[in-house]
């Protein structure tokens, strides 16, 4: 992409109200739009990262066998009725027609899944079975805030499980837990698991996955010397305290982002739909669910608020909107600057045709602008061409986090890029 024929473009202020990293940087760098208090838009540098972090999160879970759906947003009063949810969970959105007939907001969705599983799903012979789905949530929350972690429309992965058995769903529970901390991991994120109560309707375990983050909104406790993690609200050991694992290490305190989390559903919503399997004895049985969230829009704040400097932002690789910015230099002399442009365009082509995503800054604008306006956009290498290194047949490397540049001969560059990109 030529940052030419962006209709977005890097902001020298940075919002005087943002009140994190994410917030700040995202909307300087031209990432998101905020359009009221947590809805945002995604622009087009915003979007290929938020769609990256969703092909690796459906990746994996195709991986576990997840079969992709697309439900509605906009759903009928009558099953949220059916669950107690209408008047149980304070943060669904209702909605009234002209008509005067009421609707909900997708904010979870197994109000929906459990009757479009279950109708379909009669015998033992079709589990387990699992499906998610990618999209909008929408929610009434109290206090939008943290720039795109938390809003009250988000984008978000929900996956179903349905099962036979008890053993059968903690197979899953645990292959689910694994390929999770796995899929944060891709992220460059270390995800900790703490365990939780399954909320209003289920006295089962939950467990949430917390990245520490002093943007986040939940306070754990946690040992650095194993995996033992809980969070704070419902914890009966303090800070201080040896770990109930390892009695030599003491649990410390941190702010944290829930990104991801798992339920045990049990038989609830089976049976608030009344719609049993018929087991191998031909029983009638309500299957077990799990409901597996990730946050993906709130995956992509806490990327931004862990991997930024003083510059702007440091996407991982597996994220970043670009593998690379091509910085091509203006010059005085308008034959040397013609002979950059033309050399700058051909690289450009040719990386491009090679399939190496490139942004190429060919902007009319001064070295400073165009060095800065790359750190703070953060992709994670930068190759500037200039008049001078061309004359040396040279270009200049320097990948983001790095403090120097170094000079690479244009002969060798493509060759080294490509196994930059690869690596
Ligand atoms: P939280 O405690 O942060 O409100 P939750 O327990 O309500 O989260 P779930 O209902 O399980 O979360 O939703 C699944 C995932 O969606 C969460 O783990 C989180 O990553 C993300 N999420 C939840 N609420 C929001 C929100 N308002 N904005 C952005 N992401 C959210
Ligand atoms: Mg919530």
């Amino acid at each position: 992409m030529r940052s030419s024929h962006l209709f977005t473009k890097t902001e020298r202020q940075a919002p005087h109200d943002a009140d994190t990293a994410n917030a700040r940087l995202l909307i300087q760098g031209g990432f998101v739009d905020p359009l009221m208090a947590g809805v945002y838009s995604y622009l087009p540098l915003g979007l290929r990262v938020l769609r990256r972090i969703e092909a690796i999160v459906r990746e994996e879970m195709n991986k576990l066998g997840g079969q992709e759906v697309l439900m509605p947003t906009l759903h009928p009063k009558d099953p949220w009725v059916k669950t107690g949810g209408w008047d149980s969970i304070d943060v669904l959105f209702k909605i009234k027609s002209r008509t005067g007939n009421e609707y909900a907001l997708g904010q979870s969705e197994e109000e929906i899944v459990t009757p479009l599983v279950l109708s379909r799903a009669k015998s033992y012979k079709q589990f387990p079975l699992a499906v998610y789905q990618i999209h909008w949530k929408y929610r009434d929350e109290l206090r939008a805030k943290s720039g795109i972690m938390r809003g009250r429309e988000f984008f978000m992965k929900d996956m179903y499980s349905f099962h036979t058995s008890q053993e059968d769903f903690d197979r899953f529970y645990q292959q689910a837990k694994e390929v999770y901390l796995r899929l944060f991991s891709r992220f460059g994120l270390t995800a900790k698991v703490t365990e939780a109560s399954g909320g209003a309707f289920s006295k089962k375990v939950s467990y949430e996955f917390m990245v520490l983050t002093d943007a986040g909104e939940d306070d754990i406790l946690y040992c650095e010397r194993c995996d033992f993690c809980v969070n704070k609200e419902i914890a009966t050991v303090k800070e201080g305290d040896a770990c109930p694992r390892k009695q030599d290490g003491a649990l410390k305190s941190a702010r944290a982002s829930e990104v991801g989390n798992v339920f045990d559903l049990g038989t609830k919503y089976g049976q608030d739909f009344d719609l049993p399997f018929i087991d191998a004895d031909g029983n009638k049985q309500f299957p077990i669910m799990g409901c597996y969230g990730i946050g993906i829009s709130r995956v992509m704040g806490v990327i931004v608020e862990k991997f930024n400097d003083e510059k702007g932002i440091i996407w991982p690789k597996s994220v970043s909107p670009f593998a690379v910015t091509l910085v091509s230099l203006s010059n005085k002399d308008p034959e040397v600057q013609r002979q950059v442009s033309e050399r700058a365009a051909e690289l450009y082509e040719e990386w491009t045709k090679q399939g190496i995503e490139v942004f190429w800054d060919d902007r009319d604008a001064s070295p400073g602008e165009k060095f800065s306006s790359a750190d703070l956009l953060g992709f994670p290498l930068r190759l500037v061409l200039s008049g001078r290194t061309m004359a040396d047949g040279m270009i200049e490397w320097k990948g983001r986090t790095e403090a120097e540049s170094r000079l690479v001969p244009l002969a060798d560059i493509t060759e080294k890029l490509m196994m930059f990109v690869n690596e």
